[in-house]
């Protein structure tokens, strides 16, 4: 067994498992919790957890609250309308270009604020091979599909020889150039990013096939030693990496922390990609940051970072209407020819039209 396997079966998943760490008053509360969204908790992130402080950022993310049993009128099952956009089993045709591929719906550490938790929030079956096989044919139906995107559910949770299994079949497919993996397990578990699984994502791209990770770091104390080793095993290995992750009360509502973070990724070669407006999924009220306030956060960091560093805030529309970008408005048009913008250091600036 490997080492990432080891610490897979240690993770803290029950609330007597969690009282070693922290006292908690409201057991049975905290366990009516659990029977909607499990824990997992992995060794690498327990060792970051400051359990003195109850407000630590880290801490907020991994460990459950009985706030999670307020729902409010607007949260759904399936925020984003990844079933909507559905049309065959675990996979999920929302843009022309890509779809969605549903891996395992198992994660080595259970977000408390997952937009997914009706399907990760319990042990949900993955795909057989019989759903598998559909997805192929699907895509070879469907030649206008160049990208696969292979989320869940965290896919790097599955087995060398599992993963292999997808990557050869979407490889089978001549018109998936790219291959795109949406994992958490860098943040959490890095001791996965291993020297057999490198070899595997060099041997399924190529120059003209790449395979991107999109990890998902949200607080700058996510970044520890192990993190970063196992970061620049993928980059050094021609993996292209990019981070994207939600605006989070409590955790990184805040300029100099996210300013932090993404100058922290940007010097690991993880390159900022998407601040998301939480989804609106059932239970994760509590941490939801108004759309006004991540504007004015954003706002603040234009100028103030790098643009190789800053990335778009956007907003994924309830019902799997598509993402949008959320900005400052910086443009207004005073004539037909001439724009006045906002510089990033808040100066109005005229601006013409060409003149034909
Ligand atoms: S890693 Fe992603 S899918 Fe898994 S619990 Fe966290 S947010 Fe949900």
């Amino acid at each position: 067994m490997q080492q990432w396997q080891i610490e897979l079966q240690n993770c803290v998943r029950t609330v007597d498992e969690l009282e070693q760490y922290l006292s908690i008053e409201n057991k049975d509360r905290v366990r009516e919790v659990l029977a909607n969204m499990r824990l997992s908790i992995t060794p690498h992130t327990l060792n970051l957890i400051d359990f003195k402080n109850p407000n630590d950022p880290i801490l907020l993310m991994c460990v459950p609250s009985d706030k999670e049993l307020r729902f409010s009128p607007e949260e759904r099952v399936d925020p984003i309308g990844d079933e909507a956009k559905s049309p065959i089993p675990f996979l999920t045709h929302r843009y022309p270009d890509r779809v969605l591929v549903y891996a395992t719906f198992f994660c080595s550490l259970f977000c408390r604020f997952c937009f997914r938790r009706t399907k990760t929030g319990e042990a949900t079956p993955g795909p057989s091979v019989e759903d598998r096989d559909r997805i192929v044919q699907y895509l070879e139906k469907h030649p206008e599909v160049d990208e696969v995107i292979l989320t869940g559910g965290d896919p790097l949770t599955l087995l060398d020889d599992q993963l292999e299994d997808w990557f050869s079949r979407l490889r089978s497919v001549p018109t998936v150039s790219r291959i795109r993996v949406h994992t958490r397990v860098p943040v959490n578990l890095p001791s996965r990013i291993t020297n057999s699984l490198i070899e595997m994502f060099r041997r399924y791209s190529d120059a003209t096939h790449p395979i991107y990770i999109v990890t998902h770091f949200n607080h700058p104390r996510e970044i520890a030693a192990e993190n970063i080793e196992a970061i620049a095993k993928l980059v050094d290995a021609g993996i292209v990496v990019r981070n994207q992750g939600p605006l989070l009360r409590g955790v990184n509502d805040d300029p100099v922390i996210l300013e932090m973070l993404f100058k922290k990724l940007a010097n690991i070669r993880v390159v900022p990609y998407y601040l998301h407006q939480l989804d609106l999924a059932k239970g994760t009220n509590h941490f939801r940051v108004p759309i006004e306030r991540g504007i004015e956060i954003m706002r603040e960091l234009q100028g103030q970072v790098t643009g190789i560093a800053l990335p778009r805030y956007v907003v994924d529309l309830p019902g799997g209407k598509g993402k949008v970008p959320l900005m400052h408005r910086y443009t207004q048009k005073q004539t037909d020819s001439n724009y006045t913008i906002e510089s990033p250091f808040g100066e109005c600036v005229e601006y013409h039209e060409p003149n034909d």
